[in-house]
């Protein structure tokens, strides 16, 4: 039976827990040894200790008798969230060795569930990155092609649950790392609406933007995992809404026909690849095979969120790490002569290329005599789009498109042209600008065998509809079961 392990879904791993067909603790030894011999670097820490205690807690719950849903379902959690037992290093030398005083709001709510942690998982530099090469400590290999990026910046979190080395992941989506790397990995993940999970213990990157999600391999599992993750948090994260709890499984099963999918025509022009194309061609057969009605409409903003999106996420980035002075957390230079000198040297060793791009990016759109030009008609482009989108859902219920204008490009394909990685968040950056929910879910491969996406987008706070969708969707097609080879 133990072979057999990490071949199930969480669902499937919490029926069978339940029914006492093995313990947490041989289900957490199971996914460690697989850990233990990966090659992928999707981990950045594990402590086997910390992982076996918490199924121990979780097979005492579950020898108790009314053990939450997911309990003893292990999960790992993007090295973005802070973990008392584990270290967190947001991907960056800044923070390397910090271990946080205090546990993360989403992953207290994981461990509340019973679920058992296995580690923390590789991330882009502050989450700043579309291919995971943005991390310190090295890249992840996509586990469909190893020369391949794993898609970003939650790289690890795809990577992890695409080889079966955990069967659930934390992500957080800031202008597509959840939905991107879902859809490089060929699974499935979803970004809520802004302010439906806390943020308390998520190391800031961009806070009007930065929204936590479930990565796994199907839309089941994710409406159970969002449903634990949720919770108003309004001690912490004042932008945490005001909510009763959800239980976002609860339509899985209803039909979707008569369902009005809208097909914005700025999705589908240029830019994206005939792979791609070919795929979402034949998701969207499905879709309306199920009875689902497609419709054409139009964002005509959209076109803009590259650019809106890289003044705004840069400018709120640089605010946020102005926290990594040497003094209060992390890392600090080991020689200075002064109080300058040390902030200075402390910020040039520990941040990475990128991160400091989007600090002088963000420091230039706020400075006085560009803040108008810049930093403030990006905040009235971002309106418009989500104006847009309000106009689009008078049309229609669901909006569908490609999460990602290509497959997984080659491990250092971008390394000289960042902003070859900037365009490639054309189709996730509005949903994000406009703080809407959104996800990724498999609708195929492409003709050398990556995996595409399909990309949901819903009205504020209609995630359960986006997950009834791909869920019939995923009734319908086999495309993510498959696994890829050699895991
Ligand atoms: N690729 C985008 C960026 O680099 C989005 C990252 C994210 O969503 N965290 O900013």
């Amino acid at each position: 039976m133990s072979r057999d392990i990490h071949a199930m879904s969480a669902a499937q791993l919490a029926a069978a827990l339940r029914a006492k067909e093995f313990s947490a603790q041989e289900v957490a030894r199971h996914f460690l040894a697989r850990i233990q011999r990966s090659t992928l670097g999707a981990f950045l820490a594990v402590d086997e200790e910390a992982t076996l205690s918490q199924a121990r807690a979780a097979d005492a719950l579950l020898a108790a008798g009314d053990a939450p849903p997911l309990a003893g379902v292990p999960i790992a959690h993007k090295d973005i969230f802070v973990t008392r037992d584990w270290p967190t290093t947001a991907g960056s030398r800044m923070l390397e060795g910090y271990r946080s005083p205090f546990e993360s709001t989403v992953t207290r709510l994981f461990q509340e569930a019973g679920m058992v942690c296995l580690g923390k998982l590789s991330c882009d530099e502050f989450a700043m990155g579309s291919s995971n090469e943005n991390c310190a400590f090295g890249p992840v290999k996509n586990p469909w092609d190893t020369s391949r990026v794993p898609g970003g910046s939650s790289g690890g979190s795809a990577a992890a649950v695409a080889a079966r080395l955990a069967p659930a992941a934390t992500g957080t989506d800031t202008g597509g790392s959840i939905r991107q790397p879902s859809s490089f990995c060929g699974i499935t993940g979803i970004k809520p609406t802004y302010g439906r999970a806390s943020r308390y213990g998520m190391v800031a990157f961009a806070s009007s933007l930065d929204q936590a999600g479930p990565l796994a391999r199907s839309a089941e599992d994710c409406a159970l995992l969002l449903s634990a993750m949720c919770a108003p948090d309004p001690l912490h994260d004042s932008t945490s809404l005001d909510l009763p709890p959800e239980d976002f499984s609860r339509s899985l099963g209803g039909s979707i026909k008569g369902l009005r999918i809208g097909l914005p025509r700025e999705f589908f022009g240029e830019g994206m690849e005939s792979g791609v194309r070919a795929a979402l061609d034949g998701a969207l057969d499905a879709l309306r095979a199920l009875g689902a009605i497609t419709v054409d409409i139009s964002l005509p903003s959209a076109a803009l969120a590259v650019a809106v999106y890289y003044i705004i996420a840069p400018a709120e980035a640089s605010s946020n790490l102005s926290r990594y002075d040497g003094v209060k957390f992390g890392r600090r230079a080991s020689r200075y002569a002064d109080l300058q000198e040390m902030y200075e040297r402390t910020r040039a060793e520990g941040f990475g290329a990128e991160v400091k791009r989007r600090i002088m990016t963000g420091t230039y759109v706020l400075s006085h005599g560009y803040y108008d030009a810049y930093y403030l008609q990006a905040q009235k482009v971002r309106r418009q789009i989500a104006d847009d989108f309000q106009r689009a859902f008078a049309q229609c219920d669901v909006i569908a498109g490609p999460a990602t204008p290509t497959a997984a490009w080659p491990l250092g394909a971008h390394e000289s042209n960042p902003l070859a990685d900037y365009m490639a968040d054309i189709y996730t950056l509005p949903a994000s600008l406009a703080g809407l929910p959104a996800m990724s879910t498999p609708a195929g491969f492409d003709a050398a065998g990556l995996p595409v996406g399909l990309q949901l987008i819903g009205n504020y706070l209609q995630e359960a509809g986006l997950l009834q969708a791909a869920h019939q969707l995923q009734g319908a097609t086999d495309w993510h079961t498959k696994a890829p080879a050699n895991i």
